[in-house]
């Protein structure tokens, strides 16, 4: 099958985006199936059950109170420990995966807000964990 650049509604914006060649040869490549995408780029850096932003911590310096966050698209954005909620700070170590949210100042760059550590999914409790529903 032939690849050719296709246009695709966002299913969270609305907005058109390419699903372009390069990205379906890199998928068959990987040897994934050739399935549309339904989020544009932009949004598949977001967290599809908070709608949070996705990034990594690039780095913090606990003296200076600041650091930055890697973002899915490379983009770095700045934050403050003030905008860093608990645990707190003290745990954003380099790599560390973290979700955010975004916020933009007239004349000023965006920064990151309401940071806060990406919490690995809560383990099943109690009985009934084989995933049939006890009567
Ligand atoms: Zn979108």
């Amino acid at each position: 099958m032939p690849y050719r650049d296709t246009p695709v509604v966002c299913s969270v914006c609305g907005r058109t985006f390419i699903w372009t060649v390069t990205e379906q040869r890199q998928a068959a490549e990987a040897g994934l199936p050739l399935v549309k995408p339904e989020l544009c780029p932009r949004d598949r850096m977001r967290d599809p059950l908070t709608g949070r932003w996705l990034g990594r911590v690039k780095w913090y310096s606990p003296e200076k109170g600041y650091g930055f966050i890697i973002r899915g698209d490379g983009e770095e954005i700045f934050f403050h420990r003030s905008g860093v909620l608990p645990p707190g700070p003290a745990y954003l170590t380099e790599g560390t995966p973290v979700t955010f949210e975004i916020e933009e100042t007239v004349g000023a760059k965006p920064k990151a807000v309401e940071v806060a550590l990406v919490t690995p999914p809560a383990e099943e409790e109690g009985t009934g964990a084989d995933g049939q529903a006890a009567a």
